[in-house]
């Protein structure tokens, strides 16, 4: 569902990743200027009141600087001790360059498991949220010192757009020297056309990502397209474009060359479609009637609406809610282990850290973790309906 392209400060939440060779000189160091001028626009962005978050790479590039090591490929070794050195001075910067326009900085460091694992993939939102709900700009990157091989990214260009799904953003921008999608890599081919809406991630337009990745940035254009698939296929637009100027994001706005991705569908649905698509449930909360009136209102399901508990499940696990007539009526993933859901079932949402001992969510399963049946089945029939179009397209 292509709804075309928006000026940026019509989006909600933008998440913007920023390539290694942007920020960081081999010779110099850090390009403060230009980082300034990043900073500039995205306090621009935030007075419109847009949410803007982070992926900034650049710790290793920053690293291999400050230790002055040889040019040349790292060991996995030397690029773990490159980013621990570069990453201190990586978010230094963008904290003193952030400070200029009175924006606080929150650094996150993020490994595979931290999205791909639904508990801490929970955890890991409810942080990011916060920052921004206090007023902070996300400052996110790989965790690089710790990350081998088998458990990395390896690029920003996917962890951004896990960042943007994860956080409900409606625009991804990948700014590195590219200015955007090509029909072959233009520097080999003459004939090469430059694409300027991709209305849907299809196999030609995979087709036509190279896989070229420099010492600097690791992502090619490849990694960029399989970002793109991620974020679109969650409702999130993507745009590609340099970053070599100044104030990059303004130049967006101002016409500088860039090829705009369409969002295939709107974040909501995409998370239900998510929830919907998890695997068996592990356990299940009856619900009263009230309780089943305020979940067709799109409301959360609170610990007082709910009867009984069965199954064992832990806090973050899916659960099926069932009605009172005994049907599935929703499904959602749950703020409580299993034995604490126990214990709060029936009692007001006040009650529940004399109870347990700790102030938990006020919710058993919030409204943004929860699918009612019937959109379960519209996701699984959209779902549906899209493989029988890939399969026939
Ligand atoms: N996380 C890496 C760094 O900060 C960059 C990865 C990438 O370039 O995609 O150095």
């Amino acid at each position: 569902m292509a709804t075309g392209r928006k000026p940026l400060a019509a989006h909600r939440r933008i998440v913007v990743k920023i390539g290694s060779a942007l920020l960081v000189d081999r010779a110099s160091g850090l390009k403060k200027d230009w980082l300034h001028s990043v900073c500039a626009d995205i306090a621009r962005l935030r007075a419109e009141n847009v949410d803007v978050l982070v992926v900034s790479s650049g710790a290793i590039a920053l690293g291999r600087t400050v230790l002055d090591l040889a040019p040349g490929a790292l060991k996995l070794e030397e690029s773990q001790a490159a980013a621990a050195v570069g990453q201190i001075a990586l978010a230094r910067a963008w904290s003193e360059s952030l400070s200029r326009d009175n924006i606080v900085a929150g650094q996150i460091l993020l490994t595979l498991g931290d999205t791909e694992e639904r508990r801490r993939y929970l955890n890991a939102r409810a942080t990011i949220n916060q920052l921004l709900k206090l007023g902070a700009v996300p400052i996110i990157n790989e965790n690089d010192t710790v990350a081998t091989s088998e458990i990395r990214y390896g690029d920003n260009d996917r962890l951004a757009a896990r960042v943007a799904t994860m956080t409900g953003a409606d625009l991804l921008i990948l700014l590195s020297d590219i200015d955007g999608l090509y029909t072959a890599p233009p520097h080999l081919d003459p004939k090469a056309e430059f694409l300027p809406v991709i209305p849907a991630i299809t196999p030609d337009i995979e087709a036509m990502a190279g896989g070229a990745a420099s010492e600097l940035s690791r992502g090619g254009m490849r990694t960029k397209i399989d970002a793109g698939k991620i974020a679109t296929g969650a409702g999130c637009g993507m745009i590609i474009a340099s970053g070599k100027t100044q104030n990059p994001l303004q130049a967006i706005e101002t016409g500088a060359r860039s090829s705009w991705f369409a969002p295939s569908g709107t974040p909501v649905t995409a998370r239900k479609t998510w929830i919907a698509g998890q695997l068996q449930p592990a356990g299940e909360l009856t619900v009263d009637a009230g309780a089943e009136q305020a979940l067709a209102r799109g409301k959360s399901l609170l610990p007082a609406g709910v009867r009984s508990v069965s199954g064992s499940f832990s806090r973050g696990d899916t659960v099926a809610i069932i009605g009172a007539e005994g049907r599935e009526i929703a499904r959602g993933l749950v703020s409580y282990d299993a034995e604490e859901a126990r214990q709060i079932a029936g009692r007001k949402s006040a009650e529940i850290e004399e109870i347990l001992g700790y102030a938990g969510r006020a919710a058993m399963v919030h409204r943004d973790d929860l699918v009612v049946t019937g959109v379960i089945a519209k996701a699984k029939a959209k779902e549906e309906t899209e493989k029988g179009a890939v399969h026939a397209g």
